[in-house]
């Protein structure tokens, strides 16, 4: 798990916003391979095995299902179709990629530019490492407001809670991509659906507390 995206990760339990704290065990150049990210508000620890943070909880403690990976070209048709859908030519940031999305991690990173890749759920083939962080989610996004440039959905995730936290962590224009049975959350304005998918972007305001009306019309007093 790349070190420097500790600071987009929040805590899943339902209390205010902290910073989880790191501690690393063994780290391999940006990467926490072995460690602990731990809550100083609610206590929690998330173990971090083999470079992937378990944000579950003790109450799954089931092992990932090992699967086998899907061909090399489906990967990168699914890479490619990802990164249009996701506006990923721009350089820098961090895209999520949730559950079958997640199997072109390595795909994404390889076509774009110093884009992180956060793999949710991933199957059990994409490792971590090399631009692709591995988490373990529970019902939510575990991510801070306005961290992340894009998220794609797939339909294990594509569920109220799960829509609704990745709205929260996108940044304004930020893209969401999710299944066409996916109602469009609050906050995204739909840009396209084609037979499988809806692409949406993030609203300049959403309401998430003290929202400032940033799409109003000039004012001319
Ligand atoms: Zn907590």
């Amino acid at each position: 798990m790349f070190l420097e995206l500790v600071g987009a990760f929040r805590c899943p339990r339902p209390h205010d916003l902290t910073w989880l704290v790191a501690l690393a065990l063994d780290l391999e150049d940006r990467d926490i391979v072995e460690g602990e990210l731990g809550c100083p508000t609610c206590g929690a620890r998330y173990p971090v095995v083999d470079g992937v943070v378990d944000f579950r909880g003790d109450a799954v403690a089931s092992a990932r299902r090992r699967t086998v990976a899907p061909d090399a070209r489906a990967l990168s048709e699914l890479a490619m179709r990802a990164a249009a859908l996701l506006a990923l030519t721009e350089p820098g940031g961090v895209a999520v990629l949730t559950g079958t999305w997640a199997a072109a991690a390595h795909d994404v990173v390889a076509l774009t530019e110093n884009v992180n890749v956060l793999a949710i759920d991933p199957p059990y083939h994409v490792a971590s490492g090399f631009g692709v962080s591995v988490a373990l989610a529970s019902d939510v996004l575990p991510l801070r407001p306005m961290s992340v440039r894009a998220i794609a959905l797939d339909t294990a995730h594509a569920t109220t809670r799960f829509a609704a936290s990745s709205v929260a962590a996108l940044l304004p224009h930020g893209r969401l991509l999710a299944p066409v049975a996916t109602a469009l959350p609050d906050g995204i304005t739909e840009l396209a659906r084609d037979q499988r998918e809806w692409v949406g972007e993030r609203l300049q305001s959403v309401k998430l507390g003290r929202g400032k009306r940033a799409s109003a019309s000039p004012d001319r007093g």
